[in-house]
């Protein structure tokens, strides 16, 4: 019997692949497996979905090529829960499944290179020419290198300088012909070296002396890499030790190292309050039951959160279960996961993308293979591929973190709560400030309601203070990056010795660079969007698509050269700081500070050791950190957000204060927040002040309703693009057409419209806005969009459908 096997590859298009089984794997289970399979020209991975023993067009069908892993990647209940995503978020099936797979570290991109009858006639020609030039004898010995029978692969053709390049310039020249292959790789190895006891020769020179030592009497056998660089010598020497056998080296498997920052933590030992006790309570009785429930945990800022996570991740495991922890950032996987770590060991993984690949497929096939039973992460945690799971929690559910800004463009929460069902497990979101949608469901009861509604050991909520911009220009007639009242606050505290913390959530020195002249923006070249001042870089940035320039001296358009900066950025709040407080220890975190976990480390483990006395960054400190001896919390310009064309800016607001007001005050200090605008009495910032998020809810929650958002309205977002306008509007003018039968059907369509990013990445953007009370009617519209497109050959990259987008900028 041929066996088929429908198969999910990365590409933009919205069906699985069929293809045969070999006899090879007769035997073989491929649901869940990993394979390599032809695709075009190229070799591509991708996973088994479901098996058949019919296949429409079995004259065109091609081979499995390869099985990859010994067992299934995915659990069944993830392939139902990638299925769940592609529809719902009308994402590409391949492409869904490509995000919930771990890292292909054990393959290569690689090019094989055959010779094509036009240059063998090449060859020939330079054979028979007698005077060459060095060019072409390169060329003629290149293409001496292949038979008929023969292809060379790019990675043997590396080994000598040039061959690759001049490879790909036959093959522009129709020489030679490429395909794309995947060549299995072995870097889940490391090189160890050590020094051979029973040698007898002696060291030649001090390079070699100096490897003796180290692998010897200093270090023992070392990795390759780290001999390299302790010993500081070439690899040459290495292999010179190696030769004449004096240096034995093996390959080893790459295995976790003992992190500092986890080994050298003891965690506090609370003992829960009444509150705490009492969520923690009715969560055991829902993993008790063993049956689906979402719920909400809102508790204050500073009210023990994660102590109830720690109980309720500790149920899960009490009943033979496993447990998943989401937080919105990578900065919070170092607090969260060292606290769960510290409480269950072993059993614990962290994964997130800013984890080196290796270490990421590591952690990932741990998770797999039921080694690590409680998984924190990032928003691809949600796809873990744990078995059996009881719990997933998901920290700040609010956080528009969650939300994937490319395609699969799922939210990390929704999806937790989908899996949850799926898998008869307890959703626990926990936030502050919950997003309107969950205390929508909350209210409603679709989600039952948990409430911490003090702090642990009763500490007041900072007081906050709004400082109006308006008045401070007023009286005192200058613009400062930070307004008086919160320099002199910060004054206060380096007198105290206690810390202070500034949120400026903006990166950059300068917002943007404008002629005085003309008024004119610097703006992006490829897009509608003006670009940042980097001072210490010298250079005009797009945070966008990361083009970037010298400051012009002149006006690009008027050539005037009265050129200022707007807008004071991080950078800018950070040298202001060290200039009026030069004792103070200052530190940054933004994302132009800090990249890696070993520089997140640095810069919270030292404010959290009091080696800080201001911490200045973007949104990054806001969120969920714990330091005792915060008692000032500064925001400059909070009311970016609200000038932002987009309806949650009002709620992003109130939730960013609200959770950087969360920072002062939480150990035994009391806190104090200063929050700078030039809008005090917008309620977003108003009710923020008073830390009241049910007053804040009502308010909000009416505007929405009266003007059909979401969590009214199912809403979706639809943008057409394209390099040249003519066909970014021709096309929304047919998907115009495509939309209009489906407004009969309960589905509102707004546009198209110029979005308010007009031009990204070189690419101009139409927008359409959906909106309808039934979900399902949107889905509906969507689908047929795409199918409309599809039939009209509008390339499917020209169309980018975002299923309850998180903004509409
Ligand atoms: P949040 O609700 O803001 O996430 P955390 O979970 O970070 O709050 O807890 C705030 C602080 O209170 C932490 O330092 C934590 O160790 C401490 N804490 C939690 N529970 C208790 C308790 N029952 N008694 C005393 N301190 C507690
Ligand atoms: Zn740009």
């Amino acid at each position: 019997m041929p066996r088929y096997c429908e198969i999910a590859v990365p590409v933009p298009l919205r069906s699985t692949f069929t293809y045969a089984v070999p006899a090879a794997l007769d035997g073989e289970e491929l649901v869940g497996r990993r394979v390599v399979v032809p695709f075009g020209k190229r070799a591509m991975v991708g996973v088994g979905l479901a098996e058949s023993e019919v296949a429409p067009d079995v004259s065109r069908i091609k081979e499995i090529a390869e099985l990859m892993d010994p067992l299934p990647a995915l659990p069944s209940k993830l392939i139902e829960l990638g299925h769940w995503v592609s529809r719902y978020y009308v994402a590409p099936v391949g492409e869904t499944f490509r995000a919930m797979l771990p890292p292909e570290i054990e393959i290569r991109q690689d090019r094989n290179y055959s010779i094509t009858g036009a240059g063998r006639a090449y060859a020939r020609q330079l054979a028979d020419t007698p005077e060459i030039t060095d060019q072409e004898a390169a060329e003629r010995k290149l293409l001496e290198r292949f038979d008929d029978a023969t292809s060379v692969s790019s990675a043997r053709l590396r080994r000598a300088p040039g061959a690759e390049a001049l490879a790909e310039k036959l093959v522009r020249r129709g020489c030679l012909v490429a395909r794309e292959t995947l060549r299995r790789r072995k870097s889940r190895a490391q090189k160890i070296a050590a020094w051979r006891a029973e040698s007898t020769d002696t060291p030649a020179d001090d390079a070699e002396t100096r490897i003796r030592d180290l692998l010897t009497t200093e270090r023992g056998p070392l990795p390759l890499t780290l001999l390299l660089k302790k010993a500081n010598v070439s690899r040459s020497v290495i292999a010179r030790l190696e030769k004449s056998g004096m240096l034995q080296i093996w390959e080893e498997p790459v295995t976790a190292a003992e992190d500092p920052w986890d080994t050298d933590f003891t965690p506090p030992a609370n003992v829960l309050n009444a509150e705490q006790s009492q969520a923690l309570a009715e969560i055991w009785r829902w993993i008790v039951a063993g049956e689906f429930s979402a719920a909400l945990l809102h508790g204050v800022t500073g009210s023990g959160k994660t102590e109830v996570y720690l109980g309720a991740v500790e149920a899960a495991l009490s009943r033979g279960k496993t447990a998943i922890v989401l937080v919105p950032e990578i900065a919070l996987t170092l607090w969260v996961g060292r606290l769960v770590r510290a409480r269950f060991g072993d059993r614990v993984a962290v994964l997130h993308s800013g984890l080196p690949d290796i270490e990421r497929a590591r952690e990932w096939w741990r998770v797999r293979r039921g080694e690590a039973r409680v998984v924190v992460g990032t928003r691809s945690a949600v796809f873990a591929p744990l078995e059996n799971v009881g719990l997933i929690i998901v920290d700040e559910e609010q956080e528009s973190s969650y939300k994937q800004e490319e395609t699969p463009r799922y939210n990390g929460r929704d999806t937790a709560v989908y899996r949850a069902r799926l898998e008869g497990a307890v959703a626990l979101l926990g936030s502050a400030t919950p997003s309107l949608e969950t205390f929508h469901n909350a209210r409603a009861g679709k989600y039952k309601l948990l409430t911490l509604s003090s702090r642990v050991e009763n500490r007041p909520l900072a007081d906050v203070r709004v400082v109006d911009l308006r008045e401070e220009f007023r009286r005192h007639h200058r613009a400062a990056p930070i307004s008086e009242s919160l320099r002199s606050a910060i004054a206060v505290r380096l007198e105290e010795r206690t810390q202070a913390m500034v949120l400026i959530n903006r990166r950059g020195y300068s917002w943007s660079m404008l002629c005085r002249s003309c008024g004119v923006v610097v703006q992006c070249e490829n897009c509608s969007i003006a670009l940042t001042y980097h001072k210490s870089r010298q250079r005009l940035e797009c945070h966008y698509c990361g083009y970037s320039i010298r400051p012009p001296k002149h006006c690009p358009k008027c050539r005037a050269e009265y050129m200022y900066f707007v807008g004071d950025g991080a950078e800018r709040v950070d040298e202001y700081l060290r200039e009026q407080f030069p004792h103070a220890r200052v530190a940054r975190l933004d994302r132009d500070t800090v990249r890696t976990k070993r520089q997140y480390q640095q810069v919270l483990g030292a404010f959290a050791k009091g080696e800080v006395d201001i911490l200045v960054g973007t949104q990054m400190v806001a969120k969920g950190h714990d330091f005792q001896r915060v008692t000032l919390v500064g925001v400059a310009a909070a009311d970016l957000a609200l000038g932002r064309p987009d309806f949650r800016a009002a709620e992003r607001t109130f939730q960013l204060l609200t959770q950087v007001a969360g920072r002062a005050g939480r150990g035994e200090l009391s806190g104090e927040v200063l929050v700078e605008t030039y809008y005090p009495e917008h309620y977003a910032i108003q009710h923020a002040a008073r830390q009241d998020y049910i007053s804040f809810y009502e308010k909000e929650a009416h505007f929405r309703r009266v003007l059909h958002y979401p969590p009214f309205t199912a809403l979706a977002n639809v943008l057409v693009r394209d390099r040249k306008v003519e066909n970014a509007i021709r096309w929304s003018r047919a998907l115009a057409t495509c939309f209009e039968p489906f407004e009969k059907q309960g589905v509102k369509v707004l546009g198209p419209a110029a979005a308010p990013l007009a031009r990204l990445r070189q690419d101009y953007r139409f927008q359409f806005v959906l909106k309808s009370p039934q979900r399902a009617a949107l889905g509906k519209a969507l689908a047929g969009a795409l199918d409309f497109c599809a039939a009209r050959e509008i390339p499917s990259t020209a169309v980018i459908v975002d299923v309850d987008p998180t903004s509409l900028f």
